[in-house]
């Protein structure tokens, strides 16, 4: 008899075909559920850079938006292999698998070459928190104060992140002694990557010449006159001492994106507010 089915909550799809749909949807939904865990994709995130990737030509502008994803076993395999070739290899390479676009170009090494350094910092910095969170743990910290060691543990969102006031402005004016002065733009990923090619050869009086030359774009005397100097290390190295260091401070201070150098935490045994040094090696403890 008809009465006797349990036809409560039944649709018949010929005589109500939507409600049929959406109850077979809801079924197939429930399942893609269920299975769900065992599909283990990378996980990444899309977010904002603090200084932005200058597009030229047609779509000329500040971009801002990247994307970065979790690190696999392949990757893991290539960043070992390149940071026997130096730390510049390892940082590229790191960044070449981790990062998945850049101002809605994919990030090809040319793409990321050109980014500033700030911003090289961020893509590491969430690659990061994509691969193992957002807690860096040094099992036996040491504090520098009164030298009793702990566990410390630090988010990466406690790490300040200076953004540019106006991206578009990569030159800047540095006020140099004898009513001198430069103008020198930001670096980027290319002269990161010159200056770690030859840093196990170099000192780091001679790694800052290498950076000054590429960086310092022209130096206005006194009497107003103007010379181009980019790429004359002879002239990075006649530079005063004091000048030179006002510039490496300008540069640093200047420069967008996570102040690894900034971090501090107050340490309740001594009383004493500890600064903290954050490496690249600290965020990829694993690698
Ligand atoms: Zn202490």
């Amino acid at each position: 008899m008809a009465n006797d089915l349990h036809t409560e909550g039944y649709s018949n799809p010929l005589a109500n075909p939507g409600a049929a749909n959406t109850a077979i949807a809801a079924v197939l939904g429930q399942d893609a559920q269920v299975a769900k865990p065992e599909i283990s994709l990378p996980v990444g995130g899309a977010f904002r850079l603090p200084g932005g990737y200058v597009l030229a030509g047609e779509y000329a502008g500040v971009r801002y938006d990247a994307e970065v994803r979790e690190l696999t076993g392949a990757d893991e395999e290539a960043i070992t292999k390149a940071r026997n070739s130096g730390i510049g290899r390892f940082i590229a390479t790191l960044l070449q698998c981790g990062t998945v676009s850049v101002g809605s170009e994919s990030a090809d090494p040319t793409v990321l070459s050109n980014l500033l350094l700030g911003d090289r910092d961020m893509l590491l910095l969430e690659i990061r928190r994509a691969t193992y969170g957002d807690e860096v743990v040094w099992e036996r910290f040491s504090c520098p104060f009164c030298g009793e060691e702990f566990r410390l543990s630090v988010t990466l969102d406690e790490i300040p992140v200076r953004r540019l006031d106006d991206p578009s402005q990569r030159v800047f004016e540095v006020p140099l002694r004898k009513n001198r002065k430069a103008f020198v733009r930001l670096p980027v990923g290319s002269d990161q990557e010159a200056i770690l090619a030859v840093a196990e050869r170099t000192t780091d009086s001679e790694q800052n010449t290498l950076l000054l030359s590429r960086c310092l774009i022209s130096i206005v005397e006194a009497d107003g006159s103007e010379t181009a100097v980019t790429g004359n290390a002879e002239f990075a190295r006649a530079l005063g001492i004091v000048d030179r260091q006002t510039i490496l401070d300008a540069i640093e201070k200047n420069q967008p994106g996570p102040q690894y150098n900034e971090v501090k935490f107050l340490h309740e045994s001594c009383g004493k507010e500890v600064p903290l040094f954050i490496s690249a090696g600290d965020l990829f403890q694993g690698l």
